[in-house]
């Protein structure tokens, strides 16, 4: 990413304050923190435009399958630096020697590796359909069946560019990721990849073949791509997907700078190749097979290398019905911190009592950090009250958490409705419910 005065070189320089900002140096200082667009500021020439746009592309290209799921777009090494953009995918394979309900059977298997988490849903991302009966019209037709069983996107995986091009006629709209290219068949994988405009994966012997493949893959017209490093063991896979991110961030090396994948077989093996990936630098797996038990502690994983490490994951504000709450039921109130909220509400379901949770948006805070921040007053936890409507839902006593007991007179005045003070804990709740309500 260039520096704001690289950007600030580029800019007519006439503080003409268009943009929204003072001055051509505020706004290329926002250019280079990502918080604006090029096309903000609309003096800036063509050619600079471009010359911009070269600059501030990510390192590692950005390739979407299925229009839907973006792979690579990195721009830094370390999470810590900045972020990571867009979170690994995971596939599982679905063999074309499957037929009839023993197919239908594979994909809804696939699809129910599904699981929601903190308000999240964690799932397989994609099928990989693979021509293990070497014959093309039997492939073809698995294609074609899965197309109407699965409705995210999908891999094609042949080495046979004829099988490829007779499965991609029944599903090109769909745009699936093509693996894969071999050095052996790689100028007719190319052709098929260049004319559908289907991502095509280079299925590389290391890293020298892989800059050789991609360089040649470029030169025959095919862009999108994604590269296979096919590493003999999980040493080797972390020295290649690291040198190669390596050398796309810190040295601009672009045959380098592209998603990477790895095709893996089943259980334990290919889990450790599927964490290492999500760890370091992999942007799709394909798995013959995964467990539920191995798919929930990997897509936590996931999660927690792919969230923002400046943005608290967040709730959104709402009115929460627990335990079917009616007119007289009291009203509980925390922050949309997802920890929180999920602590307290998970405490709120233990009590068996029916209570109203209303989530204020605190910008992802907890309870204290919130209310010293100044985003958890009395005020504005009144205005969640209003745009619920809480307070004619229920004449219930308003309870506010014992951490912010300061709060209660304030709120009571806004409102004009008796609270009381709750806990300081969220695991001591279901007795204070218990205790108020008997
Ligand atoms: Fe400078 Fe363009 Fe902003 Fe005007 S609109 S202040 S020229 S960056």
């Amino acid at each position: 990413m260039p520096t704001a005065i690289e950007f600030f070189k580029l800019l007519p320089k006439t503080n003409c304050k268009d943009c929204g900002q003072p001055t051509c140096l505020a706004f290329a200082m926002q250019l280079a923190n990502q918080k604006a667009k090029i096309e903000d500021c609309p003096h800036v020439q063509q050619d600079a435009k471009d010359a911009l746009a070269e600059a501030s592309a990510p390192p590692v290209r950005t390739i979407k399958v299925g229009n839907r799921i973006p792979m690579g777009g990195e721009t830094v090494l370390y999470r810590h630096e900045r972020r990571f953009n867009n979170p690994i995918a995971y596939a599982v394979t679905v063999s074309d020697t499957l037929e009839g309900d023993a197919l239908k059977e594979r994909v809804e298997y696939i699809a129910s590796l599904c699981y929601d988490r903190v308000g999240m849903k964690f799932k397989a991302d994609m099928v990989s359909v693979r021509n293990d009966s070497g014959d093309s019209a039997r492939f073809k037709e698995t294609v074609k069946a899965v197309c109407g069983l699965w409705k995210d996107p999908f891999v094609l995986e042949t080495k046979d560019p004829a099988a490829m091009s007779e499965a991609l006629s029944v599903c090109k709209l769909r745009v699936p990721l093509l693996y894969g290219a071999t050095a052996e068949n790689l100028e007719a994988m190319c052709e098929i990849s260049k004319s559908s405009k289907c991502p095509l994966g280079l299925i590389c012997d290391g890293l020298e073949e892989a800059v050789s493949m991609v360089e040649k893959a470029e030169s025959l017209g095919a862009k999108d791509l994604i590269v296979d490093l096919s590493s003999a063991n999980l040493k080797e896979l972390i020295e290649n997907q690291t040198v190669a991110r390596r050398a796309a961030i810190k040295k601009k090396f672009k045959p380098l700078g592209l998603p990477m994948m790895s095709r893996v077989g089943s259980g334990e093996y290919a889990v450790s190749t599927a964490v290492i990936s999500t760890l370091k630098y992999g942007s799709l797996v394909i798995f013959d097979d995964l467990k539920p038990y191995e798919a929930l502690p990997l897509f936590t994983l996931r999660q927690n290398i792919y969230t923002d490490p400046q943005v608290p994951i967040q709730v959104k504000q709402d009115l929460y019905p627990i335990g079917n709450p009616d007119e007289h039921s009291p009203i509980m109130f925390t922050t949309n911190f997802s920890l929180t909220y999920f602590t307290v509400r998970a405490d709120i379901e233990k009590a068996k009592i029916g209570v109203w949770l209303q989530v204020v948006n605190t910008e992802g805070l907890s309870v204290l950090t919130a209310y010293s921040a100044g985003k958890f007053e009395p005020e504005r936890v009144a205005d969640a009250f209003e745009e619920s409507g809480v307070l004619s839902k229920s004449d219930g006593v308003v309870i506010v958490p014992g951490l912010v007991t300061r709060m209660s007179g304030k709120l009571q005045e806004i409102i004009g409705r008796k609270v009381i003070v709750g806990t300081n804990e969220s695991r001591d709740i279901p007795k204070h419910l218990r205790s108020i309500t008997q």
